[in-house]
């Protein structure tokens, strides 16, 4: 079966989707109630039962270690290929063309932070995303009409993790998750048939081998969910609606894996201990606090569970204990980027941008390379209301955009910047940016239409706001009023 892929209200989705459409539902009401209020430090997602989208260096990061191994054996190029975290309990895994989510090309695999969590090692988790790619590899992606794309993803893989409370201050950003979760999960409705699995089954084997894997993880992960057969749809993990399991299918596969010669290679250590790292994060931040002091006992002096604990008390707006933890974490491991940044995360949501500059200045330092790093130095330059850092605020924003120019939340800070500058046409031509990075071409129009009113003209921004004007369906009149100003002569470029 193939799923329709246009967005849906929860009332018209099949009877078997109707549980995601209400918990879709639960997440708009909570992110409803939280627009308005500033800066709430525990972030709005973390109570809301449906899935968002989450934007996080240091998770991103072990994953692409795990997976583009596997994209390389696959015949991929790693770098066409964004990994999208979905907040959500449920396991699932998905895999879509970037067509599909409104970019100009290359594809998308997403993991749900429950498949992740429930990976008991890096080799499980893999092993999943082995059959993904198989998926990928193979062509067995649907594509959606071009009527019903919609670029979905970008903004919010603007996110940082627990990043949504900057949502909440962002009624527009917060009005586009709630109507993008709707269409995301009807996007994330594959349905491959028996034979596409076992497919993909084969391909995932081929691909760990050449990885130097092994297809042991796979099939444990599997077997592990063998008891899902039974269930009917509704109370199946939603991959395995999707990708239905069978004992003879798991049976083809181990089959298959035992006889490759790297069944018996393992996890090394370090990638062992970077998977238990990322899970305590994820859970940290999408758990309660109280789950997490019981899921990491005080008595656990592993890193992974410090670090759970640590954001465990900034999330219980237990600040000051947050800061301890962290700083004897940072005292035992003074070049981890990813420390820092929670520091200045905790800082900033408890309203301390001042305090907070320094630690997101460090991370930075150790991390040019991430633009979420410039991205929240900037956002915490802006949020000292002092114009005189404001330019600095400009560059870090920059610094972001020239490493992820489609960063939405990117833009409409730098929007925000300019106005503070008072220079409102560069304010207008950011605000357009980031509605072209939203695929919301109606406001991308409008506003590229005031920063070329506002801009000099023929400057290379004046230029860009011609640019974005003319890629936004403008109409017969548009193009008129266009060619009367002089900016037709641009549009041969
Ligand atoms: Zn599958």
């Amino acid at each position: 079966m193939t799923a329709c892929l246009a967005p849906q209200p929860p009332s018209t989705l099949p009877s078997r989707f109707r549980r995601l459409g209400k918990a879709l539902g639960g997440a708009a009401a909570s992110i409803s109630l939280a627009v308005g209020v500033l800066a709430p430090a525990v972030p709005a997602f973390a109570q809301s039962q449906g899935p968002s989208f989450i934007r996080d260096t240091e998770v991103e990061e072990i994953l692409h270690e795990d997976a583009d191994p596997i994209f390389t054996a696959a015949g991929l190029d790693p770098r066409d290929i964004r990994i999208l975290i979905v907040g959500d309990k449920d396991i699932n895994a998905f895999a879509t063309t970037g067509g599909n989510l409104g970019m100009s090309s290359g594809s998308v695999l997403a993991l749900n932070t429950g498949t992740i969590i429930k990976a008991d090692n890096p080799n499980e988790l893999i092993g999943v995303i082995a059959h993904e790619t198989g998926h990928i590899a193979g062509g067995h992606i649907a594509r959606s009409g071009d009527g019903q794309k919609q670029a979905l993803g970008t903004y919010i893989l603007t996110m940082g993790l627990g990043v949504l409370a900057a949502a909440a201050g962002a009624p527009d950003a917060a009005f586009a998750l709630i109507g993008n979760s709707g269409y995301f999960a009807a996007l994330s409705m594959a349905g491959y048939t028996r034979e596409q699995e076992s497919r993909a089954d084969q391909a995932a084997a081929t691909y760990l081998d050449r990885a130097g894997q092994s297809g042991k993880g796979l099939v444990d992960f599997f077997d592990k969910m063998r008891y899902q057969e039974v269930f009917s749809d509704l109370k199946k993990y939603r991959f395995f609606v999707d990708h239905p399991l069978s004992g003879e299918r798991i049976d083809a596969l181990r089959v298959r894996v035992e006889a490759l010669p790297h069944y018996k290679a393992v996890d090394s250590p370090e990638a062992i201990e970077k998977h238990r790292i990322m899970q305590a994060k994820l859970k940290a931040y999408m758990n309660l606090p109280q789950q997490t002091f019981i899921d990491y006992k005080e008595t656990d002096a592993s890193f992974a569970a410090r670090y759970a604990r640590a954001i465990a008390y900034y999330k219980a707006l237990e600040t000051d204990k947050a800061m301890k933890a962290l700083d004897a974490l940072i005292a035992d491991h003074p070049d981890n980027p990813y420390l820092y940044e929670v520091k200045g995360q905790a800082l900033f949501e408890s309203g301390r941008a001042k305090e907070a500059e320094p630690a997101y200045r460090k991370a930075v330092q150790i991390k040019p390379s991430a633009p979420l790093l410039h991205l929240s130095l900037g956002q915490t330059l802006l949020a000292l209301d002092d114009d005189k850092r404001v330019d600095e605020a400009v560059a870090e924003l920059r610094r972001c955009i020239d490493l992820e120019g489609d960063n939405a939340f990117a833009w409409r800070q730098l929007a925000e910047a300019y106005d503070r500058k008072g220079e409102p046409g560069q304010a207008r031509l950011a605000a357009a940016e980031q509605y072209f990075a939203l695929g919301q071409m109606k406001d991308a129009k409008i506003f590229a239409a005031r920063a070329r009113e506002q801009l000099p003209k023929n400057t290379p921004q004046w230029r860009r706001a011609t640019d974005i004007f003319l890629v936004a369906n403008p109409t017969k009149d548009d193009l008129k009023g266009l060619s009367r100003d002089g900016g037709a002569s641009f549009s041969g470029r």
